[in-house]
């Protein structure tokens, strides 16, 4: 068993929604009728917490539904999930926040709604974040684009200090990016693609470590892919700002040339960036200045992805795969993957309640069982979610989840389980 804690041989009970018992291997008693999850040569854990997921779900359940979307999570061990407020409509009111909640009722992971931080995700007005907060909104985006206006991201940040909530940013300057759809850079002058800089991400990286220095609010950084933006964000963090930063798995395995070919499952914004971008990630990843790995889920129907690679939809799928890919591709120890995509996520969504905790008697039973030596390949056929945009397909990845427990319901359940 592994928390943030340390590791230690023990089996763990569970009665109702809460780990009752927690004991040295043996020494539990077998309640009659108990089911036995067997975790022989398993990490048994807190659930994987995922701060960036698009479920579609209003609007966009051609690519996703949230119990598509939720079972693509408890598949990947995954307990909970932020629902990014991109939908159609966007989560922009207490209206589609509760309506999100109302359908993610018997979903496989806890699905908490982020709100936009502006008005129909529009980038003119503030949204009413107060209404939504009173929800349970606890991040604000409106990921998928920056907030290009300075003035309204100040006030944003100004605002939530007040509603205790956390403004979260997709940083890229859209003046900058235009119309590129891969990394600006030698290769997409190679592939005759336009191009989407680096510095697009850094200058909005920097605005709003200054907005977030200057206002005192909690800001987190989604996706950071670049190593101006972790330099940005190292300094920051070495003065005091309040901010937190994720990086995704795709970031971390990959690289700018995967797009030689022009398939449009790499395709995804910010873009698959530069060697040296990678290694600057890593590094920031293995120095803690990258707080979290989020998937940034982003599904999308073969239609959305069977055009030319610039008029394609970006975004991969994620939720299944990343722990894989984590295991596979980053060279960390699984306490310190498990730190990135459980506990210390669970603490930027404010979730550590039910989430990420140290598993004690007591503590909500949201739990996962991973095996770091199973070996697999992806098939995008056999993934749960609606859509196939993997950049992952035929992959062989070492590290899987066996069992995933959700409020003491056992919602993934290798076959070798017997009652
Ligand atoms: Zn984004």
């Amino acid at each position: 068993m592994l928390d943030q804690t340390g590791a230690r041989r023990a089996d763990v009970l569970v009665k109702g929604d809460v780990v009752s018992e927690v004991a040295l291997p043996g020494e539990l008693g077998r309640p009659a009728g108990a089911l036995v999850l067997d975790a022989e040569g398993c990490v048994v854990a807190p659930g994987l917490v995922d701060l960036h997921c698009h479920l579609r779900e209003p609007g966009g359940e051609e690519a996703e539904t949230i119990e598509t979307g939720s079972r693509a999570a408890a598949l990947g061990g995954y307990t909970a999930v932020v629902a990014m407020p991109n939908t159609e409509p966007a989560a922009s009111s207490a209206a589609v926040v509760r309506h999100v909640l109302q359908l993610s009722r018997g979903a496989l992971c806890e699905v908490h709604p982020a709100g936009t931080i502006t008005d129909g995700r529009l980038g003119r007005s503030l949204a009413n974040l107060a209404e939504m907060a009173a929800e349970g909104v606890r991040i604000f985006t409106d990921d998928g684009n920056a907030v290009a206006d300075p003035a309204l991201m100040r006030r944003a940040m100004e605002y939530s200090r007040s509603l205790g909530a956390v403004i979260a940013d997709h940083c890229e300057d859209p003046a900058l990016t235009g119309d590129g759809c891969m990394n600006e850079g030698a290769v997409s002058s190679l592939l005759g693609l336009p191009g989407r800089p680096g510095v697009a991400e850094e200058v909005m990286v920097l605005r709003d470590l200054a907005l977030a220095r200057a206002t005192g609010a909690r800001l987190h950084l989604l996706h950071v892919s670049t190593a101006g933006a972790v330099a940005a964000v190292r300094a920051a963090k070495a003065v005091g700002v309040a901010v937190t930063a994720e990086a995704t798995p795709h970031h971390l395995a990959l690289e700018e040339d995967c797009v030689a070919g022009y398939d449009t499952s790499y395709k995804v914004n910010p873009p698959l960036r530069s060697h040296d971008d990678r290694s600057a990630l890593l590094e920031a990843l293995a120095q803690g200045v990258v707080d979290a790995i989020a998937t940034d889920h982003a599904p999308h129907p073969p239609e959305a992805k069977q055009v030319s690679f610039c008029e394609a939809a970006p975004g991969m799928l994620g939720l299944e795969t990343a722990f894989g890919v984590a295991s596979t591709c980053l060279g960390l120890p699984i306490d310190r993957v498990l730190a990135l995509m459980s506990w210390q996520p669970a603490a930027i969504a404010g979730l550590t309640g039910t989430q990420g905790g140290p598993v004690v008697p007591g503590a909500a039973a949201n739990l996962c069982v991973l095996d770091p030596a199973r070996r697999w390949t992806v098939v995008p056929s056999a993934l749960a979610s609606r859509s196939r945009n993997t950049p992952f397909a035929g992959r062989q990845l070492v590290g899987r989840a066996r069992h995933t427990v959700l409020a003491g319901e056992p919602v993934v359940v290798a076959e070798e389980a017997q009652r």
